[in-house]
């Protein structure tokens, strides 16, 4: 009987899955796939590891299909195929896990009451990112759950650059800089190591540039500090969000805007970064196939801005060793990459076009004082290791 362990990431409208069979201490990635768009058209898809589509189903539009629905149905579909198989374990992002939990961690209701703790700090993720854990503990109680958080993997970092300059009355309530993006952040200071030996041990940034967009400056492989603060809305700029502003423009909004703190949440989650700045879309292919002016000035202010945060980045870090690019756009974007790697280059960063074009690993030159590496992310890999581990650490 082959074991399996299941990982999920639940966010307000989807739920991602993937499941990976577990062979002689190795992760295999055996299916992966989605329930998304919860509230609005339900879809179902399933792949196997080939990227074969393996299971499909679409709800009637207009459906609302509940959390706890969706992972029935994702779990029904599992089992049909799971003849020969064991499910020994899950693992679940959870985005924060606040200044207790620095390390991933077995649930129970003590660990999953002291979490709904941490909702005010991440209203938009936690919620959705628990209740999975809840609904199939109910279920099935006896089956190990792992939370896995965004924000353990810049624990490390130092009190200074965990600061924020306010009084203590409110700094002592929690409000500090947490970082996030870090189960891929750890992903990629796993990987280095075999891929690029001296990024691993120097001063490297990686940019995480997907939807959400965060660097990370890393020494030996540790986080030191990252664009992302107290949330996940600082920072670089990103699809839907504005990443960091003057404090002053949201008393603006209040003040004289008439907004209130809903309106304002919404404007900068959903409605800024490239899809406020453009006008047109927050997905960087739309922009990049554009011609209209205001998709280039979007971009134009997408490369600035990683550019000023990647000098911050390496102020932390006294130096730069390496970059790392990952992420949908870090991965697939030759154009961005070259802009921030020309944008850079004052750092000593010396791309080969032809291995950026090709997607190599490294793409800089031999003799580049700064290495540009493109690492894919696994996420889900990552958080599957962690629940392999305490799955054998509590049964040792
Ligand atoms: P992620 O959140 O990591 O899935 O990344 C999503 C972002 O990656 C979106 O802005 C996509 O437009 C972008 N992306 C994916 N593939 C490409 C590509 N080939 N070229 C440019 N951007 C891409």
């Amino acid at each position: 009987m082959a074991d399996v362990i299941l990982v999920l990431n639940a966010g307000s409208s989807s739920i991602k899955f993937s499941a990976f069979d577990v062979a002689g201490g190795a992760l295999d990635l055996a299916a992966h796939g989605q329930v998304e768009g919860l509230f609005s058209s339900p879809r179902f898809v399933a792949f196997n590891a080939k990227g074969e589509k393996t299971g499909e189903h679409a709800w009637a539009e207009g459906t609302k299909l509940e959390h706890a629905d969706a992972i029935l149905h994702l779990v029904a579909f599992l089992r049909g195929r799971a003849a020969g198989h064991s499910l020994v374990g899950m693992g679940h992002r959870v985005v924060h896990g606040g200044a207790r939990f620095t390390k991933p961690v077995l649930t129970n209701d003590e660990v999953l009451d002291e979490l709904e703790t941490l909702t005010p700090l991440a209203p938009l993720h936690q919620p959705h990112n628990l209740k999975p854990i809840r609904i199939i503990a109910e279920r099935n109680p006896g089956l190990p759950q792992v939370a896995c958080f965004d924000t353990a993997f810049h624990a490390t970092q130092a009190p200074l650059a965990q600061a924020f300059a306010l009084p203590e009355s409110i700094t002592k309530q929690g409000v500090k800089r947490y970082g996030f993006h870090g189960l891929s952040y750890e992903y990629i200071a796993s990987a280095l190591p075999g891929i690029a030996p001296d990024a691993a041990k120097g001063r490297t940034v990686v940019a995480h540039l997907g939807n959400g967009a965060s660097l990370c400056a890393m020494h030996a492989g540790k986080s030191v500090a990252s664009t992302m603060g107290f949330t996940a809305v600082d920072g670089l700029m990103m699809g839907t969000r504005s990443g960091n502003i003057d404090p002053g423009v949201i008393l603006y909004m209040l003040d004289e805007l008439g907004m209130n703190a809903r309106d304002i949440e919404d404007v900068l989650y959903r409605k800024s970064g490239l899809l406020g700045v453009s006008g047109i879309s927050g997905d960087m292919r739309a922009l990049l196939a554009s011609s209209d002016e205001r998709a280039r000035f979007a971009i134009d202010l997408y490369v600035y801005r990683i550019g000023r945060e990647l000098g911050s980045m390496g102020a932390a870090l006294q130096g730069l060793d390496a970059i790392v690019f990952t992420a949908g756009i870090g991965e697939h974007s030759k154009e961005i990459r070259q802009r921030v790697c020309e944008q850079a280059a004052w750092w000593g960063i010396e791309l080969d076009a032809q291995a950026n074009d090709r997607g190599d690993p490294r793409i800089s030159t031999a003799s580049s004082k700064v290495s540009a590496w493109v690492i894919p992310t696994n996420e889900e890999l990552m958080i599957a290791r962690h629940t392999l581990a305490l799955i054998e650490g509590a049964s040792a």
